[in-house]
């Protein structure tokens, strides 16, 4: 039996694949404590794991912090994360050197599970609710302009607050230590292998168990009018507008709808709904989902594994950059495509498509029977309760690293000596133009030669 401290942010997408886990473990007969919060205790108490409330050590926020949260700015997410473990330092010493938890079970973004797994030396394992990204599988994710911007000038404030920590004896090597996947964590992720980006880029640190689910449903599509789910996810769900535009699109069509509004809509508002279409502000996704033909989902890692696990291609409609990378594999193993013009019209022809195109349903066959094959939720435990985990010291990230500064080197000294020589030739007055196009090529240059060095590494690897 081992002792398991299980702790999450307070977010419905990170804290569900945690949940048959959790479950699995409390089966085992582990002794499992959930750190989390009072809008989780009945799911958390369902697992049979024991809920500790921490709502008392969340801050007080602003309504320019809470507008920042629900925008999901990272800025915001990184201050309210050190705040809440500054919060729960004294709290969790008790926890952490009376009960004295064997292995800690943490969310990849809670820093409080983390940084206590690292200030009390406990084996710690980590849930990926998302991808694991690290620097190949990012590539994947592309941030605006705005969103960089809102990092730099976020760096600041973000400092300030880490330096609250380090007097508390956490140790820190800044926040992308803290939020990046690495080869030497032992994580959790709830995809396959093939689902992964790059996922030959992680180390034996790494198990991709399949999605996490609380289910024994199949898929089960023998009805004659097709079904249509409509859901945004549980964060950025507050669009009457998208909804209002989706009513119309199906009020005459010959589909059955039901759209999850979340809970800030008001359903009264969005107008007549004609007798095949129905809103809720929460229901039970995966029982729809093993029925539904199609859905429109705004692209969380969950709701399109579950869309998966349940066969169930997609009309892709992302929000966020982490959406629009897990929308991007979806495109490329054909199982949804992206709603590029979200009109009345758009909508119609998109959901249309996916009903009337096989292939988008056998796509989506094909990455159900993947999932169904993984470890999924006992792979997960074991994983648990066997940390920590060793690795055949095989890192292709640590060696692409390394041929990185080759090639960075390889590419400073060919421009010169191409200048060398090119500048016997013409006239040194373009001397200007030339520097811009060497530093304009050198980052897609330097992205080519890195992916063929993986593919060499990766190629090595798999002998
Ligand atoms: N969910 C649900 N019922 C609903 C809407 C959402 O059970 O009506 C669940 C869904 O099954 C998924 C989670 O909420 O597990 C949403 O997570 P996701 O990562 O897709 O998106 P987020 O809400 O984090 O943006």
């Amino acid at each position: 039996m081992k002792k398991v401290a299980v702790f999450c942010i307070p977010a419905h997408g990170h804290t569900n694949p945690m949940l048959a886990v959790v479950r699995e473990l409390v089966g085992r007969g582990d002794d499992v404590r959930f750190y989390s919060f009072g809008e989780f205790k009945e799911k958390i108490e369902r697992t049979g794991a024991v809920f500790v409330n921490c709502d008392k050590y969340l801050p007080e926020l602003s309504t320019k912090e809470e507008e920042n949260l629900k925008k999901v700015s990272t800025t915001e997410m990184t201050i309210q994360d050190i705040r809440i473990t500054v919060a729960m330092d004294e709290f969790l010493h008790g926890e952490f050197t009376s009960w004295g938890p064997d292995v800690v079970y943490t969310d990849s973004v809670c820093f409080w599970g983390k940084l206590n797994a690292w200030k009390y030396d406990v084996p710690m394992v980590v849930s990926t609710s998302t991808f694991a990204f690290n620097r190949m599988s990012s590539t994947y994710m592309k941030n605006s302009p705005a969103e960089i911007a809102g990092l730099i000038f976020g760096m600041p404030r973000v400092s300030k607050e880490l330096n609250k920590l380090k007097p508390l004896g956490y140790k820190i090597n800044g926040v992308l230590a803290l939020v990046q996947s690495d080869n030497q964590t032992d994580s959790i992720v709830y995809t396959s292998k093939k689902f992964q980006p790059y996922s030959e880029s992680f180390s034996d640190h790494y198990t991709f168990v399949g999605p996490s689910l609380l289910t024994d449903t199949k898929p089960d599509k023998d009805h004659k009018t097709p079904l249509l789910y409509i859901s945004l996810g549980t964060v950025i769900n507050d669009r009457p507008d998208f909804y209002k535009k989706c009513i119309e699109a199906f009020k005459d069509e010959n589909i059955n709808v039901l759209i999850s509004c979340g809970n800030s809509v008001d359903i009264g508002e969005l107008g007549k709904l004609s007798d095949n279409i129905k809103v809720e502000p929460y229901v039970d996704q995966l029982d729809v989902l093993s029925r539904a033909d199609a859905f429109i989902t705004h692209c969380g890692m969950n709701s399109v594994s579950e869309s998966l696990y349940m066969a169930t291609p997609m009309v892709l409609y992302a929000q966020t950059n982490e959406q629009e990378a897990v929308a991007r594999r979806v495109r490329e193993i054909g199982a949804g495509i992206d709603l590029k013009d979200d009109s009345v019209a758009g909508i119609k022809n998109a959901v249309k498509t996916i009903l009337n195109m096989e292939s988008y349903g056998n796509s989506a066959q094909e990455c159900c029977d993947d999932f169904r094959s993984c470890s999924g939720v006992k792979g997960a435990a074991d994983f648990i309760e066997n940390a920590p985990h060793s690795s055949d010291g095989v890192d292709i990230l640590r060696d692409l690293g390394k041929a990185n500064v080759g090639l960075q080197v390889g590419y400073s000294v060919a421009t010169i000596l191409l200048a060398n020589i090119l500048f016997r030739i013409i006239s040194i007055r373009f001397l200007w133009i030339y520097i811009i196009l060497a530093i304009v090529l050198s980052s897609p240059i330097n992205s080519m030669l890195q992916k063929t060095v993986y593919k060499r590494l990766v190629r090595k690897k798999l002998g």
